[in-house]
């Protein structure tokens, strides 16, 4: 057996949304991120369930690998990262990176969707810094959330690059375990890892990369793979990026990545093959965006049926880079007194601290939400609103996302306005557990509507007890109605906002 190898793990990763006016700064990656690894840390917190460095942790531990840890964060999406956070960050990994070398590898757990104030495609530019300092010969393996935006130099400088084949995402671990082994296979000789990729000039696409139905383009994607993986050995991996459309930056957009063992002849053929079949379903979408209007028919109508009618206010999704606090559809909602439905959650810290300060029954006057950006959702809904419920907003999750891990609203209360259950949040997050809706009394399974600032992830939980599910488009900085945009750095002609026709040999590739 060679001499053990030292593997040096760094990443900066986020999703950023180009118009979302907070920026992301560094107190979101270092305190209030999905994890923060600094110099050194122990990581072994991370060998238990689906994460980034687990898989690394995984054939670590099989290979002999000593990993050296450096700044690694992920923050919440919001706003592009601001040039300060992101130098800072990489300030700490830089001093790390050429102190403690030289390493054989370097593993990145990273996101792929960040936008940053000062730079057109910050994945790729750290990447290439790492290269500099660290050379050709030394292997960088990235892990990517297929909600990812990649260039073609990003992936040229990269030797191996695996993102996410599911979504809701359930295969983390699995996913970095994919760039380690393949890692591990190129120290023994067995394989030399080289990145390609084609990017169609589109905003979006793969169905936004989702996995919650079997004729999904993504499944079809992904199937293909296995039959030419059955004959052509040298196709080591495939990641199809679905996009996060709202990054502005020059390459939004998706792409698909092989992980190829040296030259190969066939690439071009599987590039073309791909590009054509990203570009040929960029119509498909299964799910059912309709106006707010349409949505609260679909409701009405069904309202004698058992169990509740589900609403993605997805639009405001605070997973997804939205502030989660628009209220065009709760007023829609109040306008036609629904009955038994609960809107959840509106992200007002000042609301909050108004109904705590009041007491469960006291009647107040309110501004609710609508504070971020009244421009897009629905500006502050002014009305009079009871108290009924108040709570530190922890919970457990006992659904199948996240199983087990502790989550928080914040400080939180339940509020009624106009006949409507309106739950109030002081952290932007949006509801994909019962458990969330239990915490203000509420029996989920028994009300009538449930409305949720979410796009995917809440269909885990709450989709098997609810009777349907509608995604009314309420006009948040999530809305897909891209044209309400002012996109400035995106490459044009693009699709959905430019007619034109590509072929396969006039799209992007690396
Ligand atoms: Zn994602």
């Amino acid at each position: 057996m060679s001499a053990s190898k030292r593997l040096f793990i760094c990443g900066i990763a986020t999703e950023s949304h180009g118009f979302n006016k907070k920026p992301t700064i560094l107190e979101d990656f270092t305190e209030r991120g999905l994890f923060f690894a600094c110099e050194h840390d122990d990581l072994s917190r991370f060998r238990e369930g689906d994460n980034h460095i687990g898989g690394y942790l995984d054939v670590a531990d099989a290979e002999g690998w000593e990993l050296v840890a450096g700044v690694s964060g992920f923050a919440f999406p919001a706003g592009p990262v601001s040039e300060e956070t992101f130098e800072t960050l990489w300030g700490r990994i830089e001093k790390q990176l050429r102190a403690e070398g030289p390493f054989d590898g370097i593993l990145m757990p990273m996101h792929g969707g960040m936008a940053c104030e000062h730079l057109d495609d910050p994945e790729g530019e750290l990447v290439a810094r790492i290269r500099e300092i660290v050379g050709r010969e030394v292997l960088i393996g990235v892990t990517l959330d297929l909600h990812s935006n990649l260039s073609p130099q990003f992936i040229r400088d990269c030797d191996i690059v695996c993102g996410f084949h599911t979504a809701p995402h359930i295969d983390s671990r699995k996913t970095s375990f994919r760039v380690a082994s393949i890692m591990a296979r190129a120290f023994r000789g067995e394989v030399n890892p080289r990145c390609h990729s084609i990017h169609p000039p589109m905003l979006t696409g793969i169905d936004h990369g989702r996995t919650t139905v079997p004729h999904a383009p993504l499944f079809a994607l992904l199937d293909r793979i296995k039959e030419l993986q059955a004959e052509d050995p040298q196709l080591l991996d495939a990641s199809f990026m679905a996009s996060f459309p709202f990054a502005d930056q020059p390459w939004t957009g998706p792409s698909a990545v092989l992980v190829m063992d040296g030259e190969s002849d066939r690439v071009k053929d599987y590039l073309d093959e791909f590009g054509a079949e990203i570009w040929r379903t960029r119509d498909v979408l299964t799910i059912d965006i309709v106006p707010i209007d349409e949505a609260l028919d679909a409701v009405e109508r069904t309202a004698n049926a058992p169990n509740p009618f589900l609403l993605g206010d997805f639009s405001d999704c605070p997973y997804a880079g939205a502030y989660g606090d628009t209220t065009a559809l709760l007023a829609a909602m109040i306008d036609r007194q629904i009955p038994d439905a609960v809107f959840a959650p509106v992200f007002d810290p000042d609301t909050v601290d108004q109904a705590h300060q009041a007491g469960e029954g006291a009647e107040i006057e309110v501004a609710l939400g609508g504070k971020s950006d009244p421009d897009f959702g629905g500006g502050p809904l002014e009305s009079r609103a009871r108290v009924l419920a108040l709570s530190d907003g922890n919970f457990v999750h006992k659904g199948p996302f996240q199983q087990g891990r502790p989550g928080t609203l914040g400080k939180s209360a339940m509020l009624d306005i106009g006949g409507i259950n309106v739950i109030v949040c002081s952290v932007p997050t949006q509801i994909h557990d019962r458990e969330q809706l239990r915490l203000f009394g509420l029996e989920p399974e028994t009300m009538n509507l449930i409305v949720s600032k979410a796009f995917n992830h809440m269909r885990a939980d709450l989709e098997p007890i609810c009777r349907g599910l509608l995604y009314p488009d309420a006009g948040g900085i999530f809305s897909f109605d891209f044209e309400q945009f002012p996109w400035q750095k995106i490459r044009r002609p693009i699709w959905p906002l430019d007619d034109f026709e590509i072929a396969p040999a006039d799209m992007d590739r690396s």
